[in-house]
């Protein structure tokens, strides 16, 4: 397994659980790609309904099921929708139709209610409805699936990147890897390679000879040094810039934008994003404007290539898994897209398709399986 975000994670606690040998190689620490800095919304789905029906249930229902594997690893916050003006209201009969057809549970507040619920919303609500939204610590999420997999046999190797994928008639033989930490190269052989390097895949790829259809689309999150929410607030629109604010820990982290870049590294946070972030995060809760900013950030969504031409938004939130020996490199695999939310399903299908071409018969226990918790998570001497 390549990479150790919240794919590559949940990933290796799949394979490890079915009793498949594991190793994780991950150039950093665990979740220090994306997944360490995303907005931490467990999605409930109804962010997608009208668009992406399919991200919507896939949400919804992977929902459910990660607050009974991890609940300690997750605030159990709730989510609401709100119009705030009469485009907001005019989207209102399609979020609530999408919702019922996802099967997202959707409950209609009056706005006074909201307003006792979350004082800090505008004078302006018009309608508001309740959604199972939650908030997730990402980095521990990952630290428990990897700690389960540890426990399961698994290997992780942080600060550890792979160098070369090495394809021998083709198909795949070894990676080579940099351990940092002990200033030794390994060598790993599998007769089967994931790579779940998020926004660096297509790099990841490269290594191999092979291509992926990666895009890798930014967005900038405003942190604030309050806490002004306690449920996640989204407005009822279809997906844009500014739309959530998701309360964490003791601040309130309004996001998001959204850009196509080259890699996920080095991302710039312009400062126009971060104006329009407290523009339009200030619409939803006035005291956005007064409350001072702790941290302005930006990471990128490892999205399936579409069109290029856009600016990440239109790409779809759902994810692909690439084959490789089609492109002669059989036994590599590439994971692409989804999002933390849902990274158990994915996790599902790829190791559904390892099985398979081990010829290995275990059925997928991940809908079951409790996580252990994320400080039972074995560091190697030295990280
Ligand atoms: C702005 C923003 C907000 C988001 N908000 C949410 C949200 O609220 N809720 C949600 O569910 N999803 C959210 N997402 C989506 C979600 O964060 C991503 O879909 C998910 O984190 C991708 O995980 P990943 O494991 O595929 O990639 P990553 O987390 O990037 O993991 C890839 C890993 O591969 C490693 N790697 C790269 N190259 C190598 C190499 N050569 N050798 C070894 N390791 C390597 C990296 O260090 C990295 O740790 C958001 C995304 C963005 C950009």
């Amino acid at each position: 397994m390549i990479g150790a975000g919240s794919t590559g994670a949940a990933i290796a606690h799949d394979l490890a659980s079915r009793g498949i040998r594991t190793a994780v190689v991950e150039r950093g620490e665990p979740a220090s790609g994306t997944t360490g800095r995303n907005h931490a919304l467990l999605h409930s789905g109804g962010r997608y309904v009208v668009k992406d029906p399919e991200s919507a249930v896939e949400c919804i229902q992977e929902n459910l099921l990660l607050r009974r594997a991890a609940p300690g690893v997750i605030e159990e916050t709730g989510g609401l929708f709100v119009a705030i003006d009469d485009e907001d209201l005019a989207y209102r009969e399609a979020f609530l139709e999408g919702c019922r057809r996802a099967g997202v549970p959707a409950e209609e507040i009056p706005p006074d209610l909201a307003r006792r619920l979350e004082p800090g919303l505008t004078e302006s609500v018009r309608a508001a409805v309740r959604v199972p939204d939650a908030v997730i610590d990402p980095y521990r999420l990952v630290l428990s699936w990897l700690a389960t997999a540890q426990a399961n046999g698994a290997e992780v190797f942080p600060f550890t990147p792979v160098e070369a994928v090495e394809v021998r008639a083709g198909r795949v033989a070894h990676v080579v890897a940099h351990d940092l930490v002990h200033r030794r190269r390994l060598r790993l052989e599998a007769p089967v390679v994931i790579n779940a390097a998020g926004p660096w895949a297509g790099r990841v790829a490269a290594l191999a000879g092979v291509e992926v259809p990666v895009q890798p689309s930014a967005g900038v999150m405003v942190a604030l040094a309050a806490r002004l929410n306690q449920r996640v607030i989204n407005r009822m629109r279809p997906p844009g810039d500014g739309d959530i604010i998701v309360p964490q820990r003791a601040t309130s982290i309004i996001g998001t934008t959204s850009w196509n870049v080259e890699s996920g590294d080095r991302i710039p946070v312009p400062p126009d994003h971060v104006r329009r972030m407290i523009e339009e995060g200030a619409k939803l809760l006035p005291a956005v404007r007064e409350a001072p900013v702790l941290a302005a950030f930006a990471a990128a969504r490892p999205l399936v290539a579409g069109n290029k031409e856009s600016d990440g938004r239109e790409l779809s939130r759902g994810f692909q898994v690439f084959d490789h020996g089609r492109d002669g490199a059989e036994g590599f695999m590439s994971v692409v897209g989804g999002k933390t939310t849902t990274s158990r399903l994915m996790a599902e299908i790829v190791a559904d398709r390892v099985c398979e071409k081990l010829g290995v018969q275990q059925e997928c226990r991940t809908r079951e399986l409790a996580l252990l918790p994320f400080h039972r998570f074995r560091w190697r001497e030295g990280g």
